[in-house]
């Protein structure tokens, strides 16, 4: 718990001094704590230090911690961050807030479709292959464009704004350089009129990089909870 609680402190330290750097106001980066392969009683030690906002890779493994955190659910955001399958669409309508990882319409529509009535739209992401990511998940820049505009029209998903995983560099121009380009993309799309207003972009090694470009919302993991197992 000490450990979870200091880690979350020095995350946030590492975000205000990422801030101050960029002259950008600190309020303006979101924290989402990645609790994938973390136990329940992880997320609620983080839960207790003040953290609101998780993310998860896998559905089930999800899943299972929702219901075990259920008294905690309407103070907590839940975000999904790893690959989806058309045929998870509908829990995952049912049971998330966010989705990070739309690469394809047809995942969307799926999404639209499903996101119950009595819920607000599902907020989304487009995840985007902006270093040509060997995981190969994410749309093609080139792709991203015609996607965003058809993800904006389906009436029950927000689209929120681009996210990506660039390839892990040591240095930190090298580091911005990805983090730029996704900037860029997503510039396009909101002078286009789409109103977009989040960039998922930068992890545990490298959110001072990603705030430098302008990331609205940094996926910190293992600074959190330490290495995964
Ligand atoms: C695991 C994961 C993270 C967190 O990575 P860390 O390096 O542990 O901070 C962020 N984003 C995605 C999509 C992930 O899968």
């Amino acid at each position: 718990m000490a450990t979870i609680a200091n880690n979350i402190q020095q995350v946030q330290r590492r975000i205000a001094a990422a801030c101050a750097a960029a002259q950008r106001p600190v309020q303006s980066v979101t924290l989402l704590a990645v609790s994938k392969t973390q136990e329940a009683s992880a997320v609620r030690d983080a839960f207790g230090a003040g953290q609101r906002a998780f993310g998860e890779n896998y559905v089930q493994e999800a899943l299972d911690k929702m219901a075990a955190l259920a008294d905690l659910r309407p103070q907590v955001e839940w975000h999904l961050i790893g690959p989806l399958q058309s045929n998870k669409t509908r829990v995952v309508a049912e049971h998330f807030d966010w989705v990070h990882s739309v690469d394809r319409l047809r995942v969307a529509q799926r999404l639209s479709e499903q996101r119950p009535a009595h819920l607000p739209p599902l907020n989304v992401c487009l995840q985007v292959n902006i270093s040509g990511e060997s995981s190969k998940s994410g749309a093609a820049p080139a792709e991203v464009h015609a996607l965003a505009h058809a993800v904006a029209a389906l009436p029950r998903l927000r689209l929120r704004g681009l996210m990506a995983i660039p390839e892990p560099e040591g240095d930190f121009e090298a580091q911005r350089a990805p983090h730029r380009l996704l900037r860029e993309l997503q510039q396009v799309l909101v002078r286009d009129g789409l109103p977009l207003d989040t960039l998922s972009m930068g992890m545990s090694a490298d959110l001072e990089a990603a705030i430098a470009e302008g990331s609205t919302l940094v996926r910190i993991g293992t600074a959190i909870f330490g290495a995964r197992g």
